[in-house]
């Protein structure tokens, strides 16, 4: 993801299929002008790039210029097209190929074919590199389009938003939605998420979610969901992933307009972790950080059945019972720290001390995120 003035941007084609679309296009133009040379004209700012990449593959001789139009104002094409730099030679019966990075409402197009209205050329053929039929409302043939994408602002390859992004080597794709940020609480049982969730989701108004806390509301209201995890949970064994999955992905639906989520108890191993990924990025995002509290055995078995004496939690009354929690988390759990390390975003955080001292340490790692 990248961030560009005040919007953020998700990858959307890469630099690759990039190569091959234009790859493609001077394939089927070369083989179709035959040994006719053309002229190709180039539409600035944003054809640059392409123009350059496509001559460089151009397998024959051609001549290369460009012409300025402007359309765009920030991420809206508007009516109003300007034209900065015009023709500076003659064309007469010269076969001319414009070469377009994007046709969009076809507006520049227009122009274009105002522009070449009494220029006499021999042919005038249009190619673009990218073309969103949803948004064109022109008759004009394109005679050659690189690649079909939706009516989405793009940015990378030459096209900017407020003067940025031309330089990326790829193409990026606005966010619909605003930025998230996503924390995922982690820590074995009784390292103290639950409570520190609380501190941090009022600071940093994020949801917080718990599975465990979702698993519990439905055994007390003895839905079917709850029967089910109970079963499970009564054992201190992980409830199947699928059902914790579908579950998961409804809380965060039924939040949509959320800031953020705090997921405390998911992902608990790869799948979920997997999961996760597609939940969030269906919803334009990612997870920001893991933040884990690190907590040894003997003070968690401790803190649970010290919590077990008031809380009722069956799970939390039984010393076997939370050790094997504790072990399932080892075993299961924390091959998510490789998970997330390897994409940078673990983020260690000592759980032994005061409340406030940890809220202090968790705070200190998120601002810096
Ligand atoms: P917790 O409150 O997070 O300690 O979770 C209590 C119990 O709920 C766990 O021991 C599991 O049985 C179940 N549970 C909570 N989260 C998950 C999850 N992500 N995957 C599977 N089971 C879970």
């Amino acid at each position: 993801m990248i961030k560009l003035h005040d919007l953020y941007f998700k990858p959307f084609i890469s630099e690759q299929e990039i190569d091959q679309a234009v790859q493609q296009m001077v394939d089927v133009i070369s083989k179709d002008l035959g040994d006719e040379m053309p002229v190709f004209i180039g539409i600035l700012n944003g054809s640059f790039m392409f123009v350059s990449d496509f001559v460089k593959k151009y397998p024959k001789p051609c001549e290369v210029t460009f012409i300025k139009l402007a359309s765009y104002e920030g991420v809206k094409s508007t009516d109003d097209i300007q034209r900065l730099i015009g023709l500076t030679q003659d064309l007469t019966g010269r076969t001319v190929v414009i070469l377009e990075d994007i046709i969009d409402s076809g507006k520049t197009l227009e122009e274009v074919h105002r522009i070449f209205k009494n220029e006499n050329v021999k042919e005038l053929i249009i190619a673009t590199l990218f073309y969103k039929p949803e948004a064109y409302d022109k008759d004009f043939k394109l005679h050659y389009v690189g690649m079909e994408i939706p009516d989405k602002f793009i940015v990378g390859y030459g096209l900017d938003y407020d003067g940025l992004g031309r330089d990326l080597p790829d193409v990026y794709q606005l966010k619909t939605t605003q930025h998230m940020t996503n924390l995922v609480l982690f820590g074995p049982p009784g390292a103290g998420k639950g409570t520190q969730a609380n501190f941090l989701k009022e600071k940093y108004d994020l949801v917080h979610i718990s599975t465990g806390d979702v698993f519990r509301y439905n055994i007390k209201n003895e839905t079917a969901l709850g029967t089910l995890a109970k079963s499970y949970m009564d054992k201190g064994h992980l409830v199947p992933d699928q059902v914790t999955i579908d579950m998961l992905e409804a809380e965060v639906n039924r939040n949509a307009g959320a800031n953020g989520f705090i997921f405390d108890g998911f992902p608990r191993n790869e799948v979920q972790a997997e999961a996760l990924d597609r939940i969030l990025e269906a919803k334009d995002s990612e997870v920001s950080a893991m933040v884990a509290l690190e907590v040894e055995d003997e003070t968690l078995v401790n803190r649970l059945l010290e919590r077990g004496k008031t809380s009722g939690r069956k799970d939390d009354s039984d010393e076997a019972i939370i050790r094997n929690r504790i072990k399932v988390y080892y075993n299961e759990t924390a091959i998510l720290k490789d998970y997330y390390s390897a994409q940078k975003k673990y983020h260690g955080v000592d759980g032994i001390g005061s409340i406030e001292e940890i809220t202090v340490r968790l705070n200190k790692v998120i601002d810096s995120l």
